[in-house]
């Protein structure tokens, strides 16, 4: 680890066992909102999270968050990120794995690179994790021609040709983004309808090194040492160099249940109008929740909405002599 990197990070062994009035889970849109309103409501406040972003680190152009008619999403992130610093809210680089509610009512979090805090309350920004195709070839391709991220990994495969595989804004601002760098682009999507923005679907259809390949699926991704063939479900085989897998995200059902969550049929969490949760004190904000807006405007106000409630929460408990 660099120096550098030491003295960016706020360091895990300084705050272990101290009890905060909000731990925020996550540094995406959500989580940076929620710490700069916990911040502004005078409420001691930390943040945990594998990375300083979310998704938008991942994002292609933004071009609807106001203010910004066009920024790279990791712009936007360290903007929102020194934004957040403003306040001093230290941000620890840990992947939490277990969150307890105790019978006096606070929080005990735990978390990888020996993380324990303790909290009257906690925001979930955790965020969403990507969808698997789960064919043949996915795994053992992963990272050697097989991504889930066209936006950092497209300028590895310049003058390639590539696949992308997905109807939603992620796959078709893939494409976009693809068509800059690689020589050839397929758009492999299940239907013919898309879930993305016909602005993104109407740019895409004008570009001559874009072909698309509707009503069809992935059904194997082959090669020797890296990907070199993706075969549909047709029959038809496709030459490529890499394949990015744009299909969606999907929350992280496994560690929301064992929390003991309320979660909707596909397995987001079931947030109140003023984001609260089934468990009392934990709030969530962002992608994760069962809100169906997924985008950056959604994120940042649901992350204002969980901070202003974890603050009358925990007025009420000052009131209630908790
Ligand atoms: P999404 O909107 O859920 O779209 C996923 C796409 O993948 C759908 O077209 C779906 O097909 C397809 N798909 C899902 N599972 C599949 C499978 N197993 N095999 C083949 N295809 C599969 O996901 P997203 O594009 O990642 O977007 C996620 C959210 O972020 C959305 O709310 C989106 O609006 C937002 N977002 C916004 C922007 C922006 O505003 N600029 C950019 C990126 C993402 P079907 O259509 O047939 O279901």
């Amino acid at each position: 680890m660099s120096s550098k990197f030491r003295l960016r990070m706020a360091r895990i062994k300084d705050y272990v066992g101290k009890l905060w009035d909000v731990v925020i889970i996550g540094a995406g849109a959500a989580g940076v909102a929620a710490g700069i309103y916990s911040a502004r409501y005078m409420l001691k406040t930390i943040v945990v999270s594998e990375n300083e972003g979310g998704t938008l680190l991942e994002a292609a152009e933004i071009e609807n968050y106001p203010g910004f008619p066009s920024i790279l999403g990791p712009d936007l992130a360290r903007k929102f990120i020194d934004h957040l610093k403003k306040y001093n809210v230290p941000i620890l680089k840990s992947r939490v794995t277990d969150i307890v509610r105790r019978e006096d009512g606070l929080f005990l979090i735990k978390g990888t690179r020996g993380l324990e805090l303790k909290a009257k309350t906690v925001i979930l920004a955790l965020g969403t994790v990507r969808r698997k195709l789960g064919v043949p070839g996915e795994e053992e391709f992963a990272g050697r021609g097989v991504s889930y991220c066209t936006v950092c990994d497209i300028p590895l495969f310049k003058g390639k040709v590539v696949a992308i595989v997905g109807g939603g804004d992620s796959a078709l601002q893939g494409v976009l983004l693809a068509s800059r760098h690689a020589s050839k682009v397929y758009l492999i999507h299940r239907r013919d309808k898309f879930r993305a923005q016909p602005i993104y679907v109407e740019q895409a259809k004008k570009l001559d090194n874009v072909e698309f390949v509707l009503k069809e699926t992935v059904v194997e991704i082959g090669g020797t040492n890296k990907v070199e063939w993706i075969k549909l479900r047709s029959g038809r085989i496709l030459k490529v160099d890499g394949i990015f897998i744009e299909i969606g995200e999907e929350p992280p059902r496994e560690f929301l249940e064992k929390i003991g969550l309320e979660l909707d049929e596909k397995g987001f969490i079931k947030v109140r109008e003023d984001m609260s949760t089934n468990i009392p004190g934990l709030f969530a904000a962002g992608d994760v929740t069962n809100i169906p807006l997924k985008q950056i405007v959604t994120a940042v106000y649901t992350g204002a909405r969980a901070a202003t409630s974890a603050y009358e929460y925990i007025t009420k408990m000052k009131v209630e002599g908790r």
